[in-house]
């Protein structure tokens, strides 16, 4: 157990899935799949594990409201405005794009979540937006948190280390975890919480948008940002941190043939249903991978999946899947 102070709102433990007809095709190796699309939380994802420490923090520093960014169809920030909403905290969103005339996918839920959305043209600086609406919110007298794009600080970290200890409670044991990979906690808590129990097998990173070599120093610095906040005494080195960044060069959010493939793969195989944006590519990497042999057939390979379906149904997905 992380000893961190953590609110519980996650449907927890998410289950563990063997997914014997993929393997099949494939010719091995063996595959699961954690399932942490399932954490309950507004139709669940990733983001929910890191929420429960972030507003637990948030919380405990009297905040009233809070404000994060990502993506128009970013799944923290749904994620985000529905522990909120759990909460009794207001939720400012600060989303790259054009507002749509009518909100879709993830915009949907934020809008019913009751999250406020502040936009930002595609390419500005979406952080310095956040900062200023920090700044608005607390010259109208409010309490804001401001919780950094993806969740991923120190204290989100926990939410996968803890996330690394269920998995071992779990009693599977595989030679390999593969997942997505983007603003990096994730990769940084499932390291920290890899460390911390002594697991033997490796962490495989898909990067989803940014290159292996500065995923590795994130990860790092987070993971031993992470660890402090435990007191423990564990350093990491970006030499500890494995990323594939070959599957993201179409760029973030572009759904391509590889993503179209193992989407539908992993559906009609298995009836598992994965997200356009992270899962998508997360799992186009990872049947590629097996296809050239980077694994051994006899290898044990768990696939967290981390959620985003909603994104699904957005017209700028939905349209392009099959
Ligand atoms: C955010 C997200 C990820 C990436 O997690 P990070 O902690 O940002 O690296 C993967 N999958 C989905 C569905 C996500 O929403």
């Amino acid at each position: 157990m992380i000893a961190a102070e953590r609110l519980r709102f996650a449907h927890l433990p998410t289950p563990i899935e063997e997914l014997p007809r993929l393997s099949a095709v494939l010719g091995g190796p063996r595959l699961f799949v954690k399932r942490d699309d399932q954490t309950g939380l507004a139709l669940g994802g990733n983001k929910t594990r890191k929420l429960e420490f972030l507003l637990a923090e948030a919380l405990q520093q009297g905040a009233d409201t809070v404000v994060t960014a990502g993506a128009a169809q970013s799944n923290h920030c749904r994620q985000t405005a529905a522990a909120a909403a759990r909460c009794g905290l207001g939720c400012v969103l600060v989303l790259n794009g054009e507002q749509p005339a009518c909100p879709d996918g993830n915009l949907l839920l934020d809008a019913l979540c009751g999250a406020t959305v502040v936009w930002v043209a595609e390419r500005a600086p979406r952080e310095q937006v956040q900062l200023e609406t920090c700044e608005r919110l607390r010259a109208e007298g409010r309490h804001p948190c401001f919780i950094p794009y993806g969740g991923s600080n120190p204290t989100g970290v926990l939410g996968y280390a803890q996330a690394m200890a269920e998995v071992r409670e779990q009693g599977l044991d595989p030679d390999w975890m593969v997942f997505g990979t983007s603003s990096g906690g994730t990769q940084a808590g499932l390291l920290l919480g890899g460390r911390l129990s002594g697991w033997r097998g490796r962490l495989l990173g898909i990067s989803i948008d940014e290159s292996a070599a500065w995923l590795a120093d994130r990860v790092s610095e987070l993971a031993t940002q992470g660890a402090e906040k435990l007191g423990e005494r564990c350093r990491f080195t970006p030499a500890d941190v494995l990323v594939d960044d070959t599957y993201c060069r179409a760029g973030y959010g572009v759904l391509t043939e590889q993503e179209r493939e193992a989407i539908t793969m992993f559906a009609r195989r298995e009836g598992l249903l994965l997200d356009p944006v992270y899962t998508g590519r997360a799992a186009a990497g990872l049947l590629d991978l097996i296809r050239r042999g980077f694994f051994a057939r006899t290898d044990t390979i768990l696939f967290w999946h981390t959620g985003g379906q909603p994104a699904l149904f957005a017209d700028a997905y939905r349209t392009r899947l099959l």
